[in-house]
């Protein structure tokens, strides 16, 4: 697309970048030649001074005029027009287009990227979260969305007056439960590493971390942690990966549901 709208700050920075590289390119010249024409005098042999001279003028000529012709060409974007400005459907702030717009752009107030279909700026809709309350200006086209506020997955209805969001169901019964993280195998490698750790989450002595460790086995998992979020029963997980330990989380068995504490 050769007449894609841009954006006037995107023009801006780039006219800006390129003109400030040949209004020093510019400077230096004009200095040199400068330097020449005072210091030519005793380099250069009596009878080619006044030649010599006149040449090094015509360099710190050609050097201001480099230097003119740049800042000229950068703040003549600056007073381009007509600037389009664009609503953000997010924010209502405004970013500024030479064209108006027809594919994705990220909002120059808020940095969320605006959405683009066929050439037309996907509406947006409000939705609240059911569980915090928070209000959201979503994209019509999506049917999820993870409310940034409590990380709850929402589940959005083809219904577009819809206002209120559940969490979404599946999602949410997983936040909703507690998890136990089990021990199966660990990287003789990182056995020090993964005692360690075990050691800090059971609160147990190092010679005790290292008995767990070894008695660790398919057929006899060790469980870590108990009754955790699932994201924190993940995150465990993800920490004995790294010590190239093998870690499966399960849903604690008496099913509790999560705490609130730490939210
Ligand atoms: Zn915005
Ligand atoms: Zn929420």
């Amino acid at each position: 697309m050769t007449d894609e709208a841009v954006k006037v700050i995107d023009v801006k920075e780039r006219t800006w970048t390129d003109s400030i590289g040949s209004i020093l390119v510019g400077i230096a010249i004009a200095l040199i030649a400068g330097l020449f024409i005072y210091f030519g005098k005793f380099i250069i042999p009596p009878h080619l001074v006044k030649t010599f001279t006149f040449i090094m003028y015509i360099g710190v000529a050609v050097g201001i005029g480099i230097a003119a012709v740049a800042t000229f060409q950068a703040t003549r974007v600056e007073k381009k027009e007509p600037n389009i400005p664009v609503t953000c459907p997010y924010c209502d702030g405004t970013s500024l287009f030479f064209g108006y717009p027809t594919t994705d752009f990220v909002c120059d107030v808020c940095s969320r990227t605006v959405h683009f279909q066929d050439g037309q700026m996907i509406p947006v809709r409000r939705i609240v979260c059911q569980a915090c309350k928070t209000e959201h200006r979503v994209p019509m086209n999506l049917n999820r969305y993870v409310c940034d506020r409590c990380n709850r997955p929402l589940r959005l209805s083809a219904d577009l007056t819809q206002k209120v969001a559940a969490a979404s169901n599946a999602l949410n019964e997983a936040m909703m439960h507690n998890y136990d993280v089990l021990l199966i195998s660990y990287d003789r490698r990182h056995e020090t590493a993964t005692a360690m750790k075990i050691q800090n989450i059971m609160t147990v002595n190092l010679p005790d971390a290292r008995k767990i460790l070894q008695s660790a086995s398919e057929q006899a998992p060790i469980p870590i942690a108990w009754g955790e979020p699932l994201r924190k029963a993940e995150a465990l997980r993800r920490q004995f990966e790294e010590l190239g330990a093998t870690v499966s989380v399960k849903p604690s068995a008496d099913g509790t549901p999560m705490s609130t504490s730490g939210r």
